[in-house]
């Protein structure tokens, strides 16, 4: 890690901010996954044969599917406003005043919440599925109890649960904060004269750290075609403007 120049207030209220955001998803997606156990579990209480075991677990997949696409795109939703609430207020410090209907971009752009829950959400219920899927099966054929082993899914669905919740989070509170700013650019010319800086949380990896402090124009790119939160899975960087 490279010297960490201290963290301005701004840049702390937006790591805050994510970190809220993602702890709260994470937790809600915990919930769904247990859920999905409970369900299963019902009804794979009696000595459940193989094809009984194979049906419920496609019925227990698709109900986590449904609960984690609406728990993500809640919580896109929300870290959009925080986005764009963020964005507010760092144009209202340079003394713009930034009423809601300049972002009337704001509905337009939170339909592709609903469309990138659906695919995370899709995916995580596919993992857990399979994965709870070959225990139980194993369960059945060793003939151990199978409830059990579709249980103990859930403290390996944990860290899939929190990488989805931080991911998602971060990408929605980025994409939002920097579009609202292009948009109230064509408002207000002279925001063009301002810089979007990249900010690293403390624990960021190398890669994200290397761009850390990095000033582009505000509808610049950084280099590389990098944008904060977008550069890996579990990417919680951000930017300000300055
Ligand atoms: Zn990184």
């Amino acid at each position: 890690m490279p010297d960490k120049k201290p963290r301005s207030k701004n840049e702390r209220v937006a790591a805050g901010t994510l970190l809220l955001l993602s702890k709260k998803a994470k937790r809600k997606l915990v919930d769904d996954v247990d859920e999905a156990v409970n369900s299963a579990n019902a009804h794979l209480a009696q000595d459940p044969d193989r094809g009984h075991v194979l049906r419920v677990m496609v019925a227990a997949g698709a109900l986590l599917g449904a609960r984690a696409g609406v728990t993500i795109a809640r919580g896109r939703r929300e870290a959009r406003l925080a986005g764009q609430n963020r964005a507010f207020k760092e144009l209202s410090a340079f003394g713009l005043p930034f009423p809601p209907q300049y972002a009337s971009g704001f509905l337009e752009r939170a339909w592709e919440d609903e469309v990138h829950a659906l695919t995370s959400a899709q995916s995580l219920a596919g993992q857990w599925q399979a994965m709870a899927t070959q225990a139980a099966l194993r369960a059945e054929r060793l003939e151990r109890s199978v409830p059990a082993s579709v249980t103990r899914t859930k403290r390996l669905m944990a860290s899939r649960a929190e990488r989805t919740a931080i991911t998602e989070i971060s990408q929605a509170y980025n994409a939002e904060h920097k579009a609202a700013v292009e948009e109230a650019a064509k408002k207000y010319p002279a925001l063009r004269d301002r810089k979007r800086r990249w900010s690293c949380m403390l624990d960021a990896c190398a890669d994200c750290a290397s761009h850390d402090g990095e000033e582009v124009g505000i509808d610049e790119s950084f280099s590389g075609g990098d944008e904060p939160g977008h550069v890996h899975v579990r990417g919680a960087c951000s930017a300000e403007y300055v």
